[in-house]
């Protein structure tokens, strides 16, 4: 099997795994229980959380675990229009974001939010002259991501954070950092609110978090009992919670070395990729490495992947989220509803091997051939 696919989702970390099944079966106390099992528990749970805090530099109080981005996502942005309706109903958001992020905004403007769309660059670069432009005394939020899904645009989010608050300081910023996470260095700092995911970084499907600076507060979605932290209540799952804690000390770790590795193998497919005259790169000098977009302009991107897949060779045409659908980045960057239709995602990790990678374009070369041909017959 190959698998370029980590984007979608990573295979659990072996070290990780075994942390969640020792913590499931040494530690079975409810952490909100008084007696002895639970306080064990609780102690468990709480030096995992201490660790995760250090690595970002943050309060443990600033952080919710949550069951993914997903939940994160919703949490910060719904959370905070509700908590600020005083302030405004204006709220900010790329044209690059995970679908989540555009369900959320849906549901905000069926009840009366407003909702801006920031342009970006042909390199899926933040316009912040129209970002600057776009935020008015009642924008409650501006949302943008770290890293895009699709394509791998990365954003400096320093700089936004600076221009959001210059020009409104009671402005909210929040990011979903799911795909930066293990790939790139991340800091909480430039942001009010983030959104993290484990199953993106070799950890347990199931669980994510959500950081929340200690200033913000937002307005719960969900309410129940038994819970220290206010924003997610309900037992908390120590297992994933610890696995979590392991999984991000992996991932946090030779980002620079595996980056190098990782941009060696993106350049060796990218060369190879651009001799084919139906194919467009979507790959800009702000993309990571770790993340790689093909138009195909003649042949439809799922028949592609399921050429592959007959080899046991996984990739995924736009996000997987949003299978089926154009791709709402492509088309952000290009403005080509051609080049949007048929894209396949190629994304690596620091376990791809150069082996994989040549039998990859190998039988890249054939289907593609073949497809071709197939397609001139039709
Ligand atoms: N945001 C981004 C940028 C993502 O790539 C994903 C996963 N495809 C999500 C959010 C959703 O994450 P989860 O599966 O943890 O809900």
């Amino acid at each position: 099997m190959i698998y370029l696919d980590y984007s979608a989702t990573t295979p659990v970390n072996y070290d990780v795994l075994e942390s969640y099944i020792r913590s499931t079966r040494d530690f079975s106390g409810n952490p909100n229980s008084l007696h002895s099992l639970g306080v064990k528990s609780k102690a468990l749970m709480n030096s995992a959380i201490k660790q995760i805090s250090d690595i970002f530099n943050v309060l443990e109080s600033e952080l919710t675990f949550t069951s993914g981005a997903t939940m994160a996502n919703n949490l910060a942005i719904i959370g905070s229009c509700l908590a600020n309706m005083k302030q405004g109903n204006h709220v900010i958001v790329s044209k690059l974001e995970h679908p989540s992020i555009y369900s959320i905004c849906n549901y905000l403007e069926s009840i009366g939010f407003e909702i801006s769309y920031v342009d970006n660059d042909e390199d899926g670069l933040i316009n912040f002259d129209d970002l600057k432009r776009k935020i008015r005394p009642d924008t409650i939020l501006v949302s943008i991501v770290a890293v895009n899904s699709e394509t791998g645009a990365r954003q400096p989010l320093k700089m936004i954070r600076q221009i959001i608050k210059k020009e409104n300081s009671q402005t909210l910023f929040h990011s979903d950092m799911t795909q930066a996470l293990g790939k790139i260095p991340v800091s909480f700092h430039d942001v009010d609110l983030a959104s993290l995911s484990a199953h993106k970084i070799y950890g347990p499907k199931g669980i994510g978090l959500l950081y929340k600076n200690s200033r913000v507060s937002l307005t719960p979605l969900l309410y129940g009992s038994g819970s220290v932290n206010l924003l997610n209540p309900g037992t908390p799952p120590v297992p994933l919670i610890v696995s979590f804690s392991k999984a991000i000390r992996l991932a946090t770790v030779d980002l620079d070395k595996r980056e190098n590795f990782i941009k060696r193998l993106n350049d060796r497919v990218i060369e190879e990729l651009k001799q084919y005259d139906d194919i467009k790169i979507n790959h800009s000098k702000i993309c990571i490495p770790h993340i790689l977009n093909i138009s195909l302009m003649n042949i439809k991107a799922e028949t592609f992947l399921h050429a592959l897949e007959e080899y046991e060779i996984y990739v995924s045409t736009n996000t997987a989220c949003a299978s089926g659908e154009i791709s709402t980045s492509v088309m952000a960057m290009y403005q080509d509803v051609r080049r949007a239709s048929s894209t396949l995602r190629i994304s690596f990790s620091h376990l791809t091997t150069t082996d994989e990678i040549n039998k990859f374009l190998t039988y890249f070369r054939m289907i593609y051939q073949k497809l071709s041909l197939l397609k001139k017959e039709e």
